[in-house]
């Protein structure tokens, strides 16, 4: 079979590798229905983020059990399954903390970009769906494997309740998804910060009730004109650099919080600005395995269409397009179809 390596920067190519198969009593193998690029793969993509080998690509999928190690009890061989991208036991003391993604046995899954995947901790990291979903719910489905997850973890890190005015920093995949936590947690204002208009209009869609424009300095004023002087009481910062977390956390109100889940990159953060700002930081890699049962529900049963983020659909053979597409800003998010 074929899967998805990065060789080096804007270097993708889809090629032989062996297929994957049962290695651990607690493994499950499956079949991809859908997979996709995540802005987090632009960085290597990009050369930001170094790599020092081919490295094998994808981290998101969803699809049809197809074998199961002989210590695997909750999913099993023809059910359709949602997985995080964290991989996690899902019974250590952080695990039950609802901290999968910092699972005393974590690892970050890898070699999804590709029609057979192994998932190892099967368990511990993969929830079955109700049924065989139709074939329209699986861009939805997808997202809650990373993105939707992401998103929601922002908001919540951001401790969005009903009736609070929220802040999304970031208008890619996971800013316009957090939007849509945010309206489903119950915000009452949802202020997308975004400067591209067809992005605008995804936001609008997910909930956003104002459109900022500004960046730095410009945008943080922005956001306390809006708020009376004061601030956001919830702030999700979805970019990962140095001014995007300044942005977000110059836009909260004292005794704010926000929710952060851009993976940093060269941010250093200024501890006595951050001292007098009075605020609650939250962040890091979602623990999506907490939020899969929630967010497979809101799916199945309809209340919410997260895949509308997907705004390209290719064959998996033409990954190398969806990385360009995305890197070159003509898509939001590519998906991939064995
Ligand atoms: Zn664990």
């Amino acid at each position: 079979m074929k899967g998805t390596v990065l060789y080096g920067p804007r270097d993708v190519r889809f090629e032989d590798w062996p297929e994957p198969q049962i290695e651990k009593p607690t493994d499950a193998i499956i079949r991809i229905a859908a997979t996709c690029v995540c802005g987090s793969d632009l960085w290597p993509y990009r050369g930001i983020q170094k790599i020092a080998q081919p490295t094998p690509m994808g981290h998101e999928y969803c699809g049809i059990v197809e074998a199961i190690g002989s210590a695997v009890s909750t999913v099993k061989p023809g059910q359709f399954v949602i997985g995080s991208f964290c991989i996690s036991d899902n019974t250590c003391p952080n695990c039950q903390a609802g901290y999968q993604s910092g699972c005393q046995n974590l690892e970050f899954m890898s070699r999804a970009q590709a029609p057979i995947l192994r998932v190892p901790h099967a368990d511990g990291t993969l929830v079955a769906t109700p049924g065989m979903p139709p074939d329209d719910l699986l861009p939805s489905l997808l997202t809650i494997s990373d993105v939707l997850g992401t998103g929601w973890f922002a908001a919540d890190a951001a401790n969005v309740k009903p009736g609070s005015t929220t802040v999304v920093v970031g208008d890619g995949a996971v800013g316009l998804l957090g939007v849509l936590s945010a309206k489903q947690m119950g915000a009452e204002r949802i202020v997308a910060m975004s400067r591209h208009k067809q992005r605008q209009q995804f936001a609008e869609e997910f909930g956003a009730t104002e459109i900022v424009t500004e960046r730095g300095d410009k945008g943080v004023a922005r956001i306390k004109e809006l708020t009376g002087g004061i601030g956001a009481d919830s702030v999700l910062e979805c970019v990962g650099t140095e001014e995007s977390m300044m942005q977000a956390i110059r836009s909260a109100r004292p005794g704010g919080s926000i929710g952060y889940v851009g993976v940093p990159h060269g941010a250093a953060l200024d501890v006595q600005n951050l001292f007098f700002a009075l605020v609650r930081l939250h962040g890091g890699p979602a623990p999506v395995r907490r939020y899969l049962p929630n967010l497979i529900k809101l799916v199945w049963d309809r209340k919410i269409n997260p895949g509308k983020v997907f705004d390209l659909v290719l064959p998996i053979e033409q990954v190398a397009e969806g990385y360009r597409a995305m890197d070159e800003r003509r898509a939001i998010k590519a998906l991939l179809r064995p």
